[in-house]
């Protein structure tokens, strides 16, 4: 029977610029797969807009670390021959690689243009503040020294919706690109009236010439990296018609597995569903609405009734298409979406991805190895490890929930007959000690069961009516299970 499946985000904000992250992929490979994680998410691959920059502010999505542009011929990550090297070793551990892909914005033009924009309040972008004028802005991409290859597309302001400087008056502001069939893009999120715009020069993707370039880009990308799939970044900012068309032909020309989850950042559970049913549920989304309860719960301590936990979250309402996770680059400290679950809570959120029958859940860098930067974080692997282990051989079978006391829930996984001992009680609370009596099932009297994060050090004996009493600590989790 086939084993539960986890993703690592191979990356935090903080992971350092030298140009050797890919050769830690690579050494670390081997220790990943015997975690239980088997799927990696990397960071955005393409060349960025400095040698320092994390991919987010692409400049080139053809240069992989392969040609000397912005100062660099490495990215932050390495140079190409690194990357095709370490997603090579994942595959020879079996571990699928997904890669982070900017299709947004373009970063660090090469030249100004002058052309014709309208100014737009910040707060609603339908909204026109000025007459059409001229700026000068960073909107020409001549990547010269790649000399056309893989692709001769050269980007100028005609392919771009919007930008953010004018050059010409070191004004900032955010300009809209008039011209012939020159709008914001439709089916973006409504935030600001039009969230189309987010930062740097905003791809158009009403223009047909973009849209034939960025798919080819993508099959482009996928071919020479043999990656397995991709996660795409800031969609709520792109054309989800694009997005759906960009899905399509990639698993028209990958194979229907290839796989996409996309970064739609709004807790709002009604937006993301609106947004799955858009693209007819040809990718997943992550399940920022369960970020934020997680979050919350961290917050409030005993105070959030960990009974409504699930309550309107992604995982909850479609299962199938929800990527649960605890925090993110985004969501670390000091970050743009800070919202970082505190550490007391952390193992016990870890235990809500990934010890459940729904969701395919993603474990941080950060949280697992930590976070570097002037603010640094001290990894938990050694508490997540047996969480993960709990994942790959016990949390398999029926799922019987106890969601019935505002600070201590539980959950009993009721194991499979393939997978020898497998099957797990997993106990959490948010104020005092506690315990839960839950079933195990009567074929499994008389048998010991024991916590797997260490956390409780007695055996528990399963009754002659197949039910445990299983003991947590104040402000934890225990995971039991049975002793071999
Ligand atoms: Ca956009």
């Amino acid at each position: 029977m086939e084993r539960n499946h986890t993703i690592m985000q191979f990356f935090e904000w903080h992971t350092p610029a030298d140009g050797n992250h890919w050769k830690r992929l690579k050494e670390l490979a081997p220790q990943l797969k015997a975690n239980g994680l088997d799927s990696v998410w990397l960071p955005p691959v393409t060349k960025g807009q400095s040698a320092q920059d994390n991919g987010y502010g692409v400049y080139d999505h053809y240069d992989l670390g392969e040609f000397d542009q912005k100062g660099t011929i490495k990215t932050k990550y390495g140079s190409k021959e690194e990357l095709l090297d370490a997603i090579q070793v994942c595959h020879e551990n079996e571990i699928s690689v997904y890669i982070d892909v900017v299709m947004n914005h373009l970063a660090g033009a090469d030249e100004t243009e002058t052309f014709q924009v309208v100014e737009v309040d910040p707060m609603d972008r339908n909204k026109e503040i000025s007459e059409p004028f001229e700026i000068e802005g960073w909107t020409k991409f001549n990547y010269e020294n790649r000399h056309g290859k893989y692709s001769d597309f050269k980007w100028n302001y005609s392919h771009f919706s919007g930008t953010d400087y004018d050059q010409k008056n070191d004004r900032k502001g955010i300009f809209r690109i008039v011209g012939e069939n020159k709008h914001w893009n439709e089916n973006v999120d409504n935030e600001f009236g039009n969230f189309d715009y987010l930062m740097y020069a905003d791809i158009d993707y009403n223009h047909p010439d973009v849209k034939k370039e960025m798919v080819s880009w993508g099959k482009w990308l996928a071919d020479t990296t043999g990656c397995d799939g991709y996660r795409l970044d800031a969609i709520k900012h792109i054309n989800h018609d694009f997005i759906k068309e960009f899905a399509t032909e990639l698993m028209a020309h990958r194979g229907e597995n290839f796989y996409f989850v996309g970064e739609f950042w709004n807790p709002q559970l009604a937006a993301c569903q609106k947004y799955l049913d858009h693209v007819e549920f040809k990718i997943d989304l992550f399940d920022v609405a369960l970020h934020y309860k997680l979050h919350e719960a961290s917050i409030k301590g005993r105070n959030f009734d960990l009974t409504t936990i699930f309550d309107n979250t992604l995982v909850k309402t479609h299962p199938l298409n929800a990527v649960t996770f605890v925090d993110n680059h985004d969501s670390q400290p000091d970050e743009s979406l800070e919202s970082w679950v505190e550490d007391w809570f952390k193992p016990s959120a870890y235990a809500l991805i990934l010890l459940r029958k729904d969701g395919y859940p993603c474990v941080f860098y950060g949280d697992f190895f930590g976070i570097g930067g002037d603010h640094p974080i001290t990894g938990k692997k050694d508490a997540l490890t047996p969480l993960l282990y709990a994942r790959q051989e016990k949390a398999y079978g029926e799922q019987d929930d106890y969601f019935d006391h505002p600070n201590t829930i539980g959950w009993v996984r009721r194991g499979v007959p393939e997978i020898a001992h497998s099957g797990c009680a997993v106990v959490i609370s948010n104020g005092e000690d506690g315990e839960k009596r839950m079933l195990i099932g009567k074929e499994r009297a008389g048998q010991t069961w024991h916590d797997i994060t260490r956390s409780r050090k007695e055996q528990i004996t399963i009754g002659k009516d197949g039910y445990g009493v299983f003991p947590v600590t104040g402000g934890s989790v225990s995971v039991w299970a049975e002793s071999e």
